[in-house]
C-alpha cells in the first residue's frame, strides 16, 4: 500500500522525466527566483532567495554499491539507462534518504540483479569531486544466483577474472574497484582502499 500523499501514478511517459540540474532557479519555500551569491557569514556562492531568505545548499551525493562474488566469478550488470547505457557496471546507485550506506548498497544490488546477497566489509571509498560524488563499494557474496534484473539493467551475468569487459566498463570508480579487487584476491588480503579520482584528461 502506498503512503498517503505520495503520488505513484505516472502522468507522463517515463522518458518525459529527467534528474533536475543541481543549480536551483526557484525557491522551494516561496517560489520566487533565486540569486546565486555568497550569503552572509558564508564563503561560497549559494542559490539564495532574496524574497524569503531561504539558502539552498547543495552537497555531494553518495553512490553505494557492491563487488558481488560467486565463487571465483564476479557479477556485473549492463546498464539499461543513461548515463553509459549498454556499458557494464558493478551494481550501484544513489543512496536514498534515511538509509545507511550498507542498506543502500544491498538495495541497489537487489534492484539491479534480482539476486540475493550477503554484505561483507566496506572495500573502496572513492572521492570524485569533479562530479560532486563519493562512491562506496562493499564486498558481497551472492547467495542465490537466480537473476531477475530490474528496469535499470539490460542483463546481469557472471564473469571470470580473465573475461572482465575492461573496454566496456561504465565508470572509472567501477574500473579501479575491480582492479583493486582482482589484485587483492591474488594476494588473499582485502584492505580498505580510499582514494580520489581527478577529472579525466580530455
Ligand atoms: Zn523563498
Amino acid at each position: 500500500m502506498d503512503s498517503p500523499g505520495i503520488l505513484t501514478m505516472t502522468p507522463h511517459a517515463p522518458s518525459f522525466y529527467f534528474p533536475a540540474p543541481r543549480a536551483q532557479k526557484f525557491c522551494t519555500q516561496c517560489g520566487h527566483a533565486t540569486t546565486h551569491r555568497v550569503p552572509p557569514d558564508d564563503t561560497r556562492a549559494r542559490d539564495v532567495c532574496e524574497h524569503c531568505g531561504a539558502v539552498h545548499y547543495h552537497n555531494p551525493l553518495n553512490v553505494v554499491g557492491v563487488v558481488p562474488a560467486w565463487g571465483e566469478q564476479l557479477l556485473l550488470c549492463r546498464r539499461a539507462i543513461e548515463p553509459r547505457r549498454g556499458f557494464w557496471t558493478l551494481p550501484a546507485g544513489f543512496m536514498e534518504l534515511g538509509e545507511t550506506t550498507a542498506q543502500g548498497a544491498l538495495r541497489e544490488a537487489k534492484e539491479e540483479t534480482g539476486a540475493r546477497f550477503e554484505l561483507g566489509q566496506i572495500y573502496t571509498i572513492i572521492d570524485v569531486p569533479h562530479v560532486e560524488q563519493v562512491h562506496f563499494f562493499y564486498l558481497a557474496r551472492v547467495l542465490a544466483a537466480e537473476m531477475s534484473p530490474g528496469f535499470e539493467t539490460l542483463e546481469a551475468r557472471f564473469f571470470d577474472a580473465a573475461d572482465v569487459p575492461w573496454a566496456d566498463l561504465a565508470f572509472r570508480t567501477v574500473r579501479t574497484t575491480l582492479e583493486h579487487y582482482l589484485e587483492d584476491r591474488r594476494r588473499g588480503v582485502y584492505p580498505i582502499h580510499h582514494y580520489a579520482l581527478p577529472p579525466p584528461r580530455e
